[in-house]
C-alpha cells in the first residue's frame, strides 16, 4: 500500500480542548498549520463505530468532508483484561454526563470485586486517522499494558489515569509530569498510547522541520 504524507493544513477532528492541546504540542515540530473542529464549529458525528479504530476513521471523514482538508482524528481508551475489555469504546461514558471520574474508576473496582478477581491487568489504547477529502486514510493503532492499583493515587493527568500503573513503573500514569507520560524522544520516552502511536503516524506519515 502507498503511504501519504501529511503537509499544509490538517483539521484536528476533536472539540475536547485537552486533546486539541495535545494533538498541536505534538504536530508543531513538523510545520504543519492546524484548526479544530470546535473552532470552525463543525457537528460533531455520532461515534457509532464497535473498535476504536472505526471510531477514529468516523471522526476524521466527517471532517475532511465537512472542509475539504485532511483531518486527523483519535479514538482511546481503557480495555479492563478481566472485565472482557470494558470499558474500552465506551470509557468516556462511563463517567456520566457530569464527567466523575472517579465515580468510573469506583465502577472498575465494584465489577472487579464482583467476577471476585485477581486479574488487575489493563491496557491504554489509542487509535489515530489521517483522513483525505478523496477517500484515502492512514490508520494507526497503539497500547500500553499496565496493573489497575486501588485506591487510585494522583492528580495529575485525567480520565483513568490515578488507577493505571503502566509496566515497569512504580507511579501512576496520575502521578507523572506529562513530559513524563507523552514526551516523545528525545525528550521523553514516548509511554502513553497516544505518544506511541503518533510516533507511528510521524514515521509514516510527517517529516520533521529541518
Ligand atoms: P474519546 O474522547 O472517545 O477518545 O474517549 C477517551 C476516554 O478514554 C477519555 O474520556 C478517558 O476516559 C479515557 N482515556 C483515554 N486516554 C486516556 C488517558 O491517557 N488517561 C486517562 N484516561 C484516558
Amino acid at each position: 500500500m502507498n503511504h501519504r504524507r501529511l503537509a499544509g493544513k490538517v483539521v484536528i477532528a476533536t472539540h475536547n480542548p485537552g486533546k486539541l492541546a495535545e494533538m498541536r504540542d505534538l504536530l508543531a515540530p513538523y510545520g504543519i498549520e492546524t484548526v479544530s473542529a470546535g473552532e470552525l464549529k463543525l457537528a460533531e458525528p455520532d461515534e457509532t463505530g464497535t473498535t476504536f479504530a472505526e471510531n477514529a476513521r468516523i471522526k476524521a471523514r466527517a471532517a475532511t468532508q465537512a472542509t475539504g482538508l485532511p483531518a486527523f482524528a483519535d479514538d482511546s481508551g481503557l480495555a479492563v483484561s478481566a472485565l472482557g475489555g470494558e470499558p474500552g469504546i465506551y470509557s468516556a461514558r462511563w463517567a456520566g454526563p457530569d464527567k466523575d471520574f472517579a465515580r468510573a474508576m469506583q465502577t472498575i473496582e465494584g465489577k472487579l470485586d464482583a467476577v471476585m478477581t485477581t486479574d488487575r491487568r489493563a491496557q491504554f489504547v489509542a487509535a489515530l486517522c489521517l483522513a483525505w477529502p478523496d477517500g484515502h486514510t492512514e490508520e494507526f493503532e497503539a497500547r500500553v499494558d499496565g496493573t489497575l492499583v486501588w485506591p487510585p493515587r494522583g492528580a495529575a493527568g485525567f480520565g483513568y489515569d490515578p488507577m493505571f500503573l503502566p509496566d515497569g513503573h512504580d507511579r501512576t500514569f496520575g502521578e507523572m509530569s506529562a513530559e513524563e507520560k507523552h514526551g516523545l524522544p528525545p525528550r521523553g520516552k514516548g509511554l502513553s498510547h497516544r505518544a506511541r502511536d503518533f510516533m507511528k503516524l510521524a514515521a509514516t506519515c510527517l517529516k520533521r522541520e529541518s
